[in-house]
């Protein structure tokens, strides 16, 4: 079976889906790498390398399309909302594509995918099980951008983060918050720690009070409680407005007193809730940094804007998006691997494995044979969106 590795097109997108140390692996499962010429130019994997791994390198982009049983992508059709519909009459219906779809994005984008007719997998859906661990691209991803996040704000931030005892005087270590630990609040919390910042997180959910401990911060308890804070697969229930409200008053004083709030509080498929309001900007102290992890999905903060840095009554404000191709060396091989310990998950001795019957297979299958084929993505748009 043949994998293709098309350039990625989503403007500013530098990451590729395979990088050359994966090709040998899945070469020897019966698994040749056909990569799109300069697909890793950007991610600094030159097309040499992945020739002298054995892959061969496509001069076009429909040509890795025609050659490919599989074509793996970071960002495909519905993830890349941009430019990705152009690859759409490039897919065919015994083909299988890999990759970032957004499947709880755009049901007008799962449609489009599902009529082509390709059998697509998305890497979103993946369970968070120990088994499906090793192509959990998600984290993969969020460990960047909470790693990222905190490097953005300590850019900005016109202090120093750690405490320094000096001959010009004792420097106090800058206070972060960090707001919604997922695996993105984690890493942030781990990074500002290493740089020397005393270091407070929150999170609706009470199960991770002991995983911020554990990284050194202070797990900031609020006098609330999430009704069912979490669903079965541990991701953070909706909450009514009533709740959001009383968070936001009880979390202001915190967020007045810190030099650097990082938020990455999400809820799959929602709209991220506005925890950082207006009026808490106005009451930090000027020269202080938000950066907003959830600003693709509307911000948390309410002064965020998607994909720009802002300064509003001199507190800065990053809404920069797709942080995990800013570091596109790392975030290839991290995605590479996860897709590459997919690939091998889905096939036998070169030949496709749909075994409905595995889980991983199963929760990971959005379109096949021309329909939305994952039921809790069909239940998802069914109650959400009107058709
Ligand atoms: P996510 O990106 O969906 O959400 C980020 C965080 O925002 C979550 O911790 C959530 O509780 C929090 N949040 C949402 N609304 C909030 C609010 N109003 N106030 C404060 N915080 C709020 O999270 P994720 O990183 O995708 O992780 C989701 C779950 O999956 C977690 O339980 C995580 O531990 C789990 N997980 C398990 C595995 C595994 O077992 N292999 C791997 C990764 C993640």
């Amino acid at each position: 079976m043949i994998v293709g590795v098309p350039r990625e097109i989503y403007p500013g997108e530098r990451r590729v889906a395979l990088v050359p140390s994966t090709v040998p692996p899945l070469a020897k499962a019966g698994l040749q790498v056909v990569v799109e010429a300069g697909a890793g130019t950007e991610a600094g994997y030159p097309d040499q390398e992945y020739v002298s791994k054995g892959a061969k390198v496509a001069p076009d982009r429909a040509e890795v399309f025609r050659a490919a049983d599989i074509v793996v992508q970071v960002l495909a059709h519905g993830a890349n909302d941009r430019t990705g519909k152009a690859d759409l009459p490039l897919l065919r219906r015994d083909q299988v594509l890999i990759g970032f779809l957004r499947p709880l994005g755009s049901i007008e984008s799962v449609r489009e995918l599902a009529a082509t007719g390709v059998t697509a997998f998305a890497v979103e859906l993946m369970p968070r099980t120990t088994r499906a661990q090793s192509m959990d691209a998600l984290s993969s991803m969020a460990t960047i951008s909470g790693y990222k996040a905190v490097l953005l704000a300590a850019d900005r931030l016109p202090r120093l983060f750690p405490m320094l005892t000096t001959a010009a005087g004792t420097i106090t270590p800058a206070r972060a918050l960090i707001i919604g630990v997922g695996v993105a609040g984690l890493q942030a919390i781990a990074t500002a720690r290493r740089l020397g910042a005393v270091t407070s997180a929150y999170d609706l959910r009470p199960a991770v009070k002991e995983q911020v401990q554990s990284l050194g911060g202070r797990f900031v308890e609020l006098e609330i409680e999430a009704k069912d804070a979490q669903d079965a697969r541990g991701y953070a229930r909706a909450q009514d407005e009533t709740f959001y409200r009383k968070q936001r008053e009880l979390l202001g004083k915190v967020v007045a007193e810190s030099d650097v709030v990082i938020t990455a509080a999400v809820v799959p498929g929602k709209k991220s809730p506005i925890l950082v309001p207006k009026e808490m900007v106005l009451r930090m102290t000027p020269g202080s940094v938000i950066v907003d992890l959830a600003s693709e999905r509307g911000g948390n903060c309410e002064l965020t804007r998607s994909g720009e840095i802002v300064v509003e009554h001199g507190v800065t404000i990053v809404g920069l998006v797709n942080l995990a191709s800013s570091v596109p060396y790392h975030a290839s091989q991290m995605y590479s691997r996860n897709l590459s310990a997919f690939l091998l998950h889905l096939t036998k001795e070169g030949k496709l494995q749909l075994n409905l019957d595995d889980e991983i297979i199963r929760e990971t299958l959005l379109t096949r044979a021309g329909e939305v084929a994952n039921p809790r993505v069909r239940e998802f748009f069914n109650q959400e969106v009107p058709k």
